[in-house]
């Protein structure tokens, strides 16, 4: 079925594994810690217990890779991030699967409008296979940037047409779908529940629907699972299919490729905020109809990161900045990382470039604290009993990562913590936090154009032996703030 896919990315892509964490667990297990997040599914804070003792199968909604991903998307990945090394520091082994939608996602959630990818592709006038593999790269990149562990798989959606034909066919053959002239649809009334997870108003969005549009539907919130391409379209993603020539409906692939690499029971499902309504609410509704049981235990939801004056950061309008107008500005990019780090993932966090420049101070503080400790710690220390609690205890209860960070700075200030455990404890906390710490170097300071002159001068002067000019040249880098060292090769720097 998927002769031809010319995908660019293949069936799944192995994510980078080395990340690893110390083991604590039998510390936490000492303390009898429990693990707590916010549930949406439930809307409690909720212990997490496994499906499988020390496993946990975790999946994440990822990009959808017709454009680079906005420092929005990239909150939610970090937070997830945060959760999944949260999970290894408590002991689980992790399987997290992050799907990459390389077709399928219109430009309205509501399954109306262009194929993203199929737009992006006429507009930068490219091929949509190259758009997704280069847009995937740069998200690697961009993940890179941010310490965001990867996943142990990425799952394109072109590399799983096949499963979610399949699943399409059982739905199909247990009755909960039709046909309409541009697709095959989910019929959500055949699930009654439908409403219950996104606690959606159903009559609201009936009376408050625009006429006309696709009055073929026979529930306001029916969804596809099948699109067909329509005549004259000239789609460059589209596949043979038992109903027609056509694509997969954005939900679909999320669906068939949890329950392909993680079963039929799936811990937590992560995705942000926007996703309660539709698509997360659509999948619950395909999974739990194919499935006949529920489906995922944990819904984990990151808030919007929005713009001053309540405007979401959105892929399709043009108020979007990415790791590059980061960078661009100055920003170090894992600056964002410690900013996002200081809010509560699930609020809405307004971006504001004050915060940032806040941010950038406190972070090179923390690094400037951190060299002076790997200086004076000369012996392997341990990590600090009391403030290891305090930070985990508040990692634990529901993900408190600012409360944590704030302990951070307390435990450098405390006189009664040597500097040797310090080091250690700080290292430790770093494995949760991500903010490169035990990577941490003296500042290379730049040679200018000017320095360089200076150190030419003095090196002729020490070979014409003119022993005051080469002095008075030392005393000149001196006052720029660099120690001079005279060695064989010539003057040196530090
Ligand atoms: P997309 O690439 O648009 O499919 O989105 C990737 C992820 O980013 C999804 O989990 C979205 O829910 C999330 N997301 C989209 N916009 C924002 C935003 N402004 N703030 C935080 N997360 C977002
Ligand atoms: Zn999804």
């Amino acid at each position: 079925m998927d002769s031809n896919n010319k995908s660019l990315l293949g069936k799944t892509i192995a994510g980078n594994d080395e990340f690893k964490v110390t083991d604590i667990s039998s510390f936490i297990k000492e303390q009898d810690l429990k693990f707590c997040i916010y549930n949406t599914k439930s809307r409690k804070v909720e212990e997490i217990v496994p499906v499988t003792p020390g496993k946990i199968g975790l999946y994440a909604c990822g990009p959808t890779v017709y454009k680079y991903a906005h420092i929005g998307n990239l909150r939610t990945y970090i937070s997830e991030d945060i959760l999944k090394r949260v999970l290894m520091m408590y002991g689980y082994k992790v399987k997290h699967i992050m799907n990459v939608t390389d077709v399928g996602h219109l430009v309205s959630d509501a399954d109306e409008g262009e194929d993203k990818m199929e737009k992006s592709a006429k507009e930068m006038n490219m091929d949509a296979w190259e758009i997704a593999k280069y847009y995937f790269d740069e998200f690697r990149r961009d993940m890179k940037y941010l310490n965001i562990t990867e996943p142990t798989i990425f799952t394109p959606a072109t590399g799983h047409i096949d499963e979610q034909i399949q699943l399409v066919k059982r739905l199909e053959e247990k009755g909960y779908t039709y046909k309409t002239s541009d697709g095959v649809y989910f019929d959500t009334s055949k699930f009654p529940k439908y409403a219950d997870f996104g606690q959606i108003d159903v009559e609201g969005l009936q009376s408050g629907a625009r006429i006309g549009v696709n009055d073929e539907k026979k529930n306001i919130t029916d969804f596809a699972l099948w699109k067909f391409s329509k005549d004259g379209e000239n789609r460059q993603m589209e596949w043979p299919s038992p109903w027609g020539i056509g694509f997969p409906g954005w939900h679909i692939e999320c669906s068939a490729m949890a329950i392909k690499y993680l079963g039929e029971y799936v811990d937590i499902h992560c995705g942000g905020s926007e996703h309660v309504k539709v698509h997360h609410t659509n999948e619950i509704a395909q999974s739990e109809s194919y499935l006949e049981h529920e489906w995922v235990n944990y819904w984990f939801h990151t808030d919007w990161l929005i713009l001053e004056g309540n405007e979401k950061m959105s892929k399709s309008s043009d108020n979007y900045l990415t790791i590059n107008s980061l960078i661009e500005k100055g920003y170090d990019p894992i600056v964002y990382r410690y900013y996002c780090l200081n809010a509560g993932y699930n609020k809405q966090l307004v971006f504001k470039w004050e915060g940032m420049d806040s941010a950038k101070t406190s972070l090179s503080r923390l690094y400037k604290k951190v060299l002076e400790l790997k200086k004076s710690a000369n012996a392997d220390g341990k990590f600090n009993e009391k403030y290891t609690l305090q930070f985990f205890t508040s990692l634990f209860d529901d993900l408190n990562v600012s409360k944590s960070l704030g302990l951070l700075w307390n435990m450098l200030s405390d006189s009664e913590v040597n500097d040797r455990d310090k080091y250690r404890t700080v290292l430790l906390f770093d494995e949760i936090l991500g903010l490169n710490l035990s990577d941490v170097k003296e500042e290379v300071k730049e040679i200018t154009e000017e320095v360089k002159i200076i150190i030419a001068q003095r090196d002729e002067a020490r070979r014409n032996k003119d022993y005051k000019m080469s002095d008075e040249l030392r005393n000149k880098l001196v006052s720029l703030g660099y120690k001079v060292l005279d060695t064989k090769e010539g003057t040196k720097i530090e």
